[in-house]
């Protein structure tokens, strides 16, 4: 039953969040902080589910107490504060909230785009310091310019459509051939989208192949006196080799949210030690500098309560898995109300030889409707539907399930 599952809100997790797990009957409790790590470890040990959201460590220590968890939700973007491998091993899904800011980060851009090619920030500066200086010479209007966008995923699309409201022209360059939006037209490869575009921005995910993607040779194709920015990871841009191309005028101005070997916490950043190129970057014009906030607003922290709390309960009450980052992704439709007289299985289990038929053999003498199953690494997952059972067939088959060596965790629905 609904009301017999225990959530803990831990960290604040937005209103929105709260709001959805609260209207399914379940108990919520919510704090407004993190907790010391004993403490944490008593209250996990009763709960069904835990949210959280960076400052939290769920370690294999604190996990090792959650006896009754079956779900993580991380109310934030990265997951690393998890022991992702330690609660896969133990059925436990953990999902998080990767795309809910991809407009934060798409207007960013757009705000860029217009402060380079008119110099704002540089203005902003010298009238801060008192000093009037009125100029046109190279300050331009982004109507009829090229925006070039590197990665086409939820924020490069974004990007697109706003961008041609604007009056720009778009092209892309994307490792997959994606269906463009508005005039928007793919570009076969990087090089053709350097040479052509006024304005690069990078919108790829942090991988080996996207490391250092913009270094000497592509800055050495860009367009003279174009312009680059950088709101996806700090690994993709080889930052000394945008400083020389800025230093000889090649490039007129970047903007850069994400950077290397960025800190934890609010405070002194540029410091020689972690970034030799700090001083250098810092000593350049027409260069926004912003602290990874491409994706820092009120309206994506929302989103992220819906995303992540949608996500628990689709996970809770139906079994379902997509958008999990430790567990298979697997789904089935959902039953309606005529559907009564179904149960659906959940067996999560080790990805060993033989477990399809042995739990094939268990559901075999029952009328399966639908079965789905998936693996990833060690861990597999199976969602199977069974029709005109009786609670004594449900019971048999549970305790049968269980009973495998295979078995994590047997779940039974509805
Ligand atoms: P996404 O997964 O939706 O899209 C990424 C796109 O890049 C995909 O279409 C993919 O096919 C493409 N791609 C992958 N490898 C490529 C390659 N080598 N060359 C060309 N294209 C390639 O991701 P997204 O949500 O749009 O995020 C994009 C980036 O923005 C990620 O690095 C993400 O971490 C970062 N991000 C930054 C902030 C911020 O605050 N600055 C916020 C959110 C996301």
């Amino acid at each position: 039953d609904t009301q017999d599952i225990k959530i803990l809100l831990l960290e604040n997790v937005n209103k929105t969040g709260q709001d959805i797990l609260r209207q399914q009957g379940y108990q919520v409790e919510a704090l407004k902080t993190s907790l010391p790590e004993d403490q944490l470890i008593e209250k996990i040990q009763d709960v069904h589910v835990i949210g959280i959201r960076s400052k939290t460590k769920l370690t294999e220590k604190v996990l090792r107490q959650a006896k009754n968890l079956l779900v993580i939700g991380c109310f934030c973007i990265g997951t690393n504060q998890v022991d992702l491998e330690y609660a896969a091993k133990h059925g436990i899904a953990v999902f998080n909230s990767p795309f809910a800011n991809s407009r934060s980060v798409a207007e960013l851009v757009i705000g860029e785009i217009i402060v380079l090619a008119r110099q704002l920030g540089d203005r902003s500066n010298e009238m801060h310091r008192g000093f009037w200086n009125k100029v046109s010479a190279g300050c331009w209007e982004i109507r009829g310019k090229t925006l070039g966008i590197v990665g086409y995923g939820h924020i490069g699309s974004q990007l697109s459509v706003l961008a041609e409201a604007m009056g720009m022209n778009v092209i892309y360059y994307d490792v997959v051939n994606l269906m463009a939006l508005g005039t928007a037209t793919q570009v076969p490869t990087l090089d053709d989208l350097l040479q052509e575009a006024d304005f690069v921005t990078l919108h790829v995910p942090e991988l080996p192949e996207t490391k250092n993607m913009i270094a000497k040779p592509q800055l050495d194709k860009m367009k003279a006196g174009s312009y680059l920015i950088n709101a996806s990871r700090g690994s993709v841009v080889d930052i000394p080799a945008l400083v020389d191309a800025m230093r000889v005028g090649k490039i007129a101005g970047a903007a850069l949210d994400v950077y290397p070997n960025e800190p934890a916490a609010n405070g002194e950043y540029f410091n020689a030690s972690l970034n030799s190129f700090g001083d250098d970057i810092r000593s350049l014009k027409n260069i926004i500098l912003t602290p990874h906030i491409g994706g820092s607003t009120e309206e994506a922290q929302r989103a992220i309560g819906v995303e992540v709390g949608d996500a628990l309960v689709r996970y809770i009450n139906q079994g379902s898995t997509i958008g999990s980052v430790n567990l298979p992704e697997v789904n089935l439709r959902s039953l309606t109300r005529d559907e009564r007289e179904h149960a659906r299985f959940i067996y999560i289990h080790r990805n060993v030889p033989g477990v399809l038929r042995k739990v094939n053999e268990i559901l075999g003498d029952h009328n399966v409707d639908k079965q789905t199953t998936d693996s990833k690494g060690d861990i597999a997952y199976l969602m199977a539907d069974v029709s005109n059972v009786k609670t004594s067939d449900i019971k048999e088959i549970s305790d049968a399930l269980d009973a495998l060596s295979s078995r994590i965790l047997t779940r039974v629905l509805y």
